[in-house]
C-alpha cells in the first residue's frame, strides 16, 4: 500500500501528529524558516548558498592555502547574509535564486573545497584524529575516504512530529563510543563494511526520497560528522525544494560548524549529558559539554532547532537538571524534546555489573522530576512531544 502511496500522505494517517503540531503557534514560530521550505515558499540554503558568488577563480585554488580560503569563507558569508535577509523578506524568495546557482566559484564550491582540505588530515570533529583518509586510512570516527558510507535510508515515521515523513540517511561511523548505543551495529562498524555511496549517489538517494514526500533530508547514524565532505558536495548535484537536517552528537570542529551551518535548515542536535564527566564515563568522550554546548550556540543562531534530550537513569540531577537549564538561559528558540526512550543495549547488556546504574529503563518518577524541572526552568508543554521556553 505505501508504495502506491506517497509517503506523506501515510504519514498524516499513521501519524496525525505530523498535522496537529502546526496548529501550535509556539511551534510555527520557532520553526519558521523550516517550515516555510518544507511548503516549498522558500528554498533551501543550500540553494541560497550555491548562489552566492566568491572572487575565486577555479584554477587558482589549488595554490591557494587553506588559510586564504577561510578567509574568503568568511568574506562571502557576508554576501551570504545579505542574500538570506533579502530572502527572508520578499514577497517572492525563489526570484532571488537559481536552483543549479552561479557560474564560477560559489560559496558552496569554497565549502566543498575547505571540507575536502579538512578531512586529511582528518580535523571535521573534536578529535582532530588527523587521520590520511584521502589514503584510505580509517579515522577513530571508523570512516576512511572522503565519500560516505550508507547502511540505509528510508522515510522514518518515528521523529518527532514536525518532520514526519523523515528522508532519514543512516551514515556508518560514529565519533562516540556510547556504551548504551541502540544504533551500535551502524556506528561502531566501519566504513567499509557499508555500501559505499559517491556525492552523486547520495544526491540521487536525497531526490528519491524527496520525490517520495519527505518533509526533509536527515543526515544521522552513527554519526554524520565525517560525512561532510560527501554530504556538501552532494549538495551541488542536487536541486530538490527540500530542507536539509542535522541530526548529530554535534562533537564537530569548530571549523567543520562553519562549513555547515549555512546549508542546514533545521538542527537535530542530542544534548545528552549536563557535564563533561557523565559523558567521558558513558561516551568515551572529552569535554562533552563544554564542545557540544558551544556547537548548539552557534547551530541555534542559524537556523531552527529541535534539541533531543535523552533521559538516562540515574542521571536525572547530574545531567537533565542541567541540561534543561543550559537550554533556558543559551538555547531559547530551540523546542526540546525530553525522552524517555532510553533502553541497556550493546555493552550495558553485555557487562551488566560494570554498568549496573544505568542498567534499567527510566522510572516513572524520574521522567516527572524531569517534566517538573522543565517547567520549573521556564519550559511550556508539552506540545506533541515538544517544549519550549514561554
Ligand atoms: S571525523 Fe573521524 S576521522 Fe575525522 S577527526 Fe573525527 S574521528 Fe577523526
Amino acid at each position: 500500500m505505501r508504495s502506491m502511496l506517497n509517503h506523506m500522505r501515510y504519514a498524516e494517517l499513521i501519524r496525525p501528529d505530523s498535522v496537529r503540531v502546526w496548529r501550535d503557534e509556539g511551534v510555527r514560530e520557532r520553526l519558521s524558516w523550516y517550515y516555510s521550505v518544507m511548503r516549498g515558499d522558500a528554498p533551501p540554503k543550500y540553494i541560497i548558498v550555491k548562489n552566492v558568488p566568491t572572487s575565486l577563480r577555479n584554477r587558482e585554488i589549488p595554490s591557494l592555502s587553506t588559510e586564504e580560503l577561510l578567509s574568503e569563507h568568511v568574506k562571502t558569508r557576508q554576501e551570504f547574509g545579505r542574500l538570506l535577509d533579502e530572502i527572508r523578506g520578499s514577497s517572492d524568495p525563489w526570484r532571488h535564486v537559481r536552483v543549479n546557482g552561479v557560474e564560477g566559484v560559489s560559496f558552496l564550491d569554497l565549502k566543498v573545497e575547505l571540507a575536502r582540505r579538512y578531512s586529511s588530515p582528518c580535523r571535521l570533529c573534536e578529535w582532530k584524529c588527523g587521520a590520511l583518509r584521502s589514503e584510505g586510512r580509517m579515522g577513530y570516527c571508523r570512516v576512511a575516504g572522503v565519500n560516505s558510507f550508507v547502511d540505509n535510508f528510508f522515510h522514518h515515521m518515528g521523529e518527532e512530529a514536525p518532520l514526519i515523513p523523515s528522508g532519514t540517511i543512516f551514515y556508518v561511523g560514529c565519533n562516540f563510543r556510547c556504551v548504551y548505543c541502540q544504533n551500535w551495529s551502524i556506528s561502531q562498524r566501519e566504513g567499509y563494511t557499508a555500501e559505499e555511496q559517491s556525492p552523486e549517489d547520495l544526491a540521487n538517494i536525497q531526490t528519491w526520497l524527496a520525490a517520495g514526500g519527505a518533509k526533509n533530508i536527515n543526515h544521522v547514524g552513527g554519526e554524520p560528522t565525517p560525512n561532510i565532505p560527501a554530504m556538501l558536495t552532494s549538495l551541488k548535484h542536487l536541486t530538490i525544494k527540500t530542507p536539509q537536517l542535522w541530526n548529530s552528537n554535534m562533537y564537530l570542529s569548530e571549523v567543520a560548524i562553519e562549513l555547515i551551518k549555512d546549508v542546514i535548515d533545521i538542527w537535530l542536535p542530542d544534548l545528552k549529558y549536563g557535564n563533561n564527566g557523565c559523558a567521558l564515563k558513558y561516551s568515551i568522550v572529552k569535554n562533552y559539554f563544554d564542545i557540544v554546548t558551544r556547537n548548539i550556540v552557534i547551530a541555534h543562531a542559524s537556523g531552527d532547532m529541535i534539541i533531543r534530550h535523552l533521559v538516562l537513569p540515574n542521571h536525572v540531577d547530574c545531567c537533565t537538571s542541567n541540561v534543561l537549564k543550559w537550554i533556558s538561559e543559551n538555547a531559547k528558540r530551540a523546542l526540546v524534546n525530553i525522552m524517555d526512550q532510553y533502553r541497556p543495549e550493546y555493552m550495558v547488556l553485555r557487562q551488566p555489573r560494570k554498568w549496573e546504574e544505568i542498567g534499567r529503563r527510566v522510572k516513572a518518577e524520574e521522567m516527572d522530576k524531569a517534566f517538573r524541572l522543565a517547567r520549573e526552568y521556564g519550559f511550556v508543554g508539552p506540545v506533541e512531544d515538544l517544549w519550549y521556553v514561554a
